[in-house]
């Protein structure tokens, strides 16, 4: 009889799912199928080493200079590659410093490449003031403008918080960055930025967002994150189609302005 309790229960419980075992997530995803690694398990070292393509050789030395197949966008005493933002035929007209940097001259617009970019990585280097003024957003506040729409924000954060979706390093109202990576003011940041432009069809219709990865002082900020249109101080960010297009530095007009040196860009296609 005992033996008969034992198999009621096992039944009753046995049939309330059906009978059925529950069918693990894993089998409904999809499963990443890498072809050139299918077919028969290779033996040997040699069959999964490759000799072609063969990589470019760069040469990044000595050390704080351009890499060999850079375009050199700023690195010495002239402003050449720089035109003023409102006016393209005016060139560039920020303050060249003794130490081959230069500074944002206030009010006198932003400025931007003469060439245009699409898929970039971007080096560049600056500073605010030692002796700092201003507070949250008016604080050495700049910016480096991929294809003169996407802000990454160049900010004084020292001692001086503000919306963190518009701090040092965060794409202007979209991204907070992983991190706050600055040095002390008066000392020099860099950032090293990946950028892939975004793609559009021919109706002008946006079916691939851009993305981007910041490293700030060598720190990861931004991990290839999606761009998901314009960083405007006000409204939602738009998507109007557009091809290659320049480099835009930020004027913003505070007292305490910020001084670039060594920008540098590579292509990526
Ligand atoms: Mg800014």
């Amino acid at each position: 009889m005992k033996y008969f309790y034992v198999l009621v229960f096992f039944v009753f419980f046995s049939c309330k799912d059906g009978g059925k075992q529950p069918i693990e997530e894993e089998q409904d995803s999809e499963v990443i199928v890498y072809e050139e690694y299918s077919g028969e398990e290779p033996t040997t070292p040699e069959e999964t080493e490759l000799y072609k393509p063969v990589p470019p050789v760069v040469q990044t030395y000595p050390r704080g200079s351009a890499p060999s197949d850079a375009i050199v966008l700023f690195n010495n005493n002239s402003l050449n590659e720089w035109v003023s933002v409102e006016n393209p035929e005016v060139p560039a007209e920020w303050i060249i410093n003794p130490d081959s940097s230069f500074t944002v001259k206030n009010k006198s617009g932003d400025i931007r490449t003469k060439k245009e970019f699409g898929d970039i990585q971007l080096h560049l280097e600056w500073k605010s003031p030692a002796e700092i003024q201003g507070e949250n957003q008016s604080r050495a506040n700049s910016g480096v403008f991929l294809q003169g729409r996407y802000e990454v924000q160049i900010l004084d954060n020292n001692t001086n918080d503000t919306y963190v979706n518009g701090q040092v390093a965060s794409i202007y109202k979209q991204h907070i960055p992983l991190a706050k990576a600055s040095v002390p003011s008066g000392k020099w940041n860099s950032y090293d930025i990946i950028y892939h432009a975004p793609e559009f069809n021919k109706r002008g219709g946006k079916i691939k967002s851009a993305t981007i990865t910041v490293l700030h002082n060598g720190v990861l900020v931004q991990d290839h994150v999606e761009i998901k249109g314009t960083t405007p101080y006000i409204g939602w960010p738009k998507n109007e189609a557009h091809g290659k297009a320049p480099i835009i530095l930020q004027d913003h007009g505070d007292n305490s302005r910020v001084s670039f040196r060594n920008i540098w860009v590579r292509e990526l296609k």
